[in-house]
């Protein structure tokens, strides 16, 4: 899958992108990420890439012309590819939004900064905007590098195995339940019973019924979303009934 981020800041992604599963998914050739900095293509002799705000106003705005033409060079090597704008306006990243990103040939990301972008990139180029959640940063960098995070995790192979993203959070539509390791005491708390014993079953089975647990306690709202099983309602029975036992 190709990433192609536009941006002011291409330096901002070294390190991200050079570690770890990231990296592995580049040698794999998985992914292929490439980097393009809006201001090469500003045409004037200081390169500018932003202006006032038409109305006044604090803050500059970053130009349609750059933008725009950066946007058709990296359209014209990938016209498959969707254009991602970043934006708090967008709609969320989700476990959901990633597994429909991943599906797509290739993302072209679009950081924005300062105020943002002229609006006029995302009436002609836009295919999508996703947002990391109801707060401002003051770039879309990092929203960039979460997507591609979050999206890569979900491409097979680029985890050790695919199971894992299966069982992470969201997979299921539950959150995923408690992980220990060793020591099996720590500070006086010890690691809960049925995961020492071997037993795949019974293992399996404290399992669900701790993601069921926190997904509960934490994300009752999911709780909705999910089809669930006759030994699932059966184990969120038993989880209200220790609950107002008091045996939790
Ligand atoms: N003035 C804008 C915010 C601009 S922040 C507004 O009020 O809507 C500058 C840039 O940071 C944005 O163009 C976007 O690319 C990025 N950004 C800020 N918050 C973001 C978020 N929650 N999710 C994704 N990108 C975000």
């Amino acid at each position: 899958m190709n990433f192609d981020i536009l941006t002011l800041f291409p330096g901002m992604f070294s390190g991200p992108f050079d570690e770890s599963i990231i990296n592995r998914a580049k040698d794999k050739q998985l992914i292929d990420i490439s980097l393009y900095n809006i201001r090469d293509w500003a045409t004037d002799r200081h390169q500018t890439a932003d202006d006032a705000p038409y109305g006044g106003g604090a803050g500059m705005v970053m130009k349609a012309g750059p933008l725009a033409a950066c946007i058709e060079s990296v359209k014209a090597l990938r016209p498959a590819s969707s254009v991602v704008l970043t934006s708090p306006q967008g709609r969320r990243l989700t476990h959901a939004v990633a597994l429909e990103l991943v599906k797509k040939p290739g993302l072209i990301l679009v950081c924005g900064r300062y105020e943002g972008i002229d609006e006029r990139i995302r009436s002609i180029y836009a295919d999508d905007d996703i947002s990391l959640g109801d707060f401002v940063l003051s770039g879309g960098e990092i929203a960039a590098m979460a997507i591609v995070d979050a999206v890569t995790r979900l491409i097979p192979g680029a985890l050790g195995s695919n199971e894992s993203a299966e069982e992470d959070s969201f997979g299921d539509g539950l959150l995923e339940y408690p992980h220990y390791t060793r020591p099996p005491e720590f500070k006086g708390l010890t690691v809960p019973e049925p995961l020492l014993s071997g037993n795949h079953e019974l293992i399996r089975k404290w399992r669900r019924k701790e993601s069921l647990r926190k997904t509960r306690a934490l994300r009752p709202d999911l709780l909705s979303l999910v089809t669930l099983t006759r030994e699932d309602r059966k184990m969120l029975t038993e989880i209200e009934q220790e609950e107002a036992d008091g045996t939790v």
